[in-house]
């Protein structure tokens, strides 16, 4: 899957917001396509494990008060270099300082209530799209 899949997920503000069907637009017409998909409410445990490599940040309890404040969408992203290329879509975690034209700065709230996630890397990619999908889950890259 190393370069083929990204996750992503549309946080909660965004959700809740409404805004999950033009994110999808969007994303879809920068050639991005749907290969898993769910709706779901995190829990405690599922937002701490999943954030785990933040726990010793300062926004690390809010950001998991967040995450856990409403249904989010996690989604499996096919594209060639789907990581870099995501990243690139969704611009800087804060939507202040993200490029015209990216996710953040069309539909973020805040830097903590972002609208939107995507992995950093294919390894990170892997093991995201593992904590939300079984392989059977996600469709098989062209
Ligand atoms: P993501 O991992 O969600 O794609 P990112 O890689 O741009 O975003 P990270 O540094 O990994 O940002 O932080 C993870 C998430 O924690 C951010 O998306 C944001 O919701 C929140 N966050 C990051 N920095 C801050 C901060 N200084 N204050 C509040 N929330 C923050
Ligand atoms: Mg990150």
């Amino acid at each position: 899957m190393a370069g083929t899949y990204t996750l992503t997920i549309i946080k909660p503000d965004a959700f809740a917001a409404g805004k999950a069907g033009k994110i999808i637009a969007h994303l879809e017409q920068q050639g991005f396509r749907v290969r898993a998909a769910r709706v779901m409410h995190l829990s405690q445990d599922q937002a701490g494990e999943f954030y785990a490599v933040h726990r010793e940040r300062p926004f690390y309890g809010s950001l998991v008060k967040f995450m856990t404040s409403g249904p989010c969408m996690p989604m499996v992203l096919e594209k060639d270099n789907a990581v870099a290329a995501l990243r690139t879509a969704i611009g800087a975690t804060d939507p202040a300082q993200a490029d015209a034209g990216t996710v953040r700065k069309l539909y973020a709230e805040s830097k903590e209530r972002n609208a939107i996630h995507a992995s950093d890397s294919d390894e990170n990619a892997e093991r995201e799209a593992r904590f939300f999908f079984a392989e059977s889950d996600v469709i098989a890259a062209r």
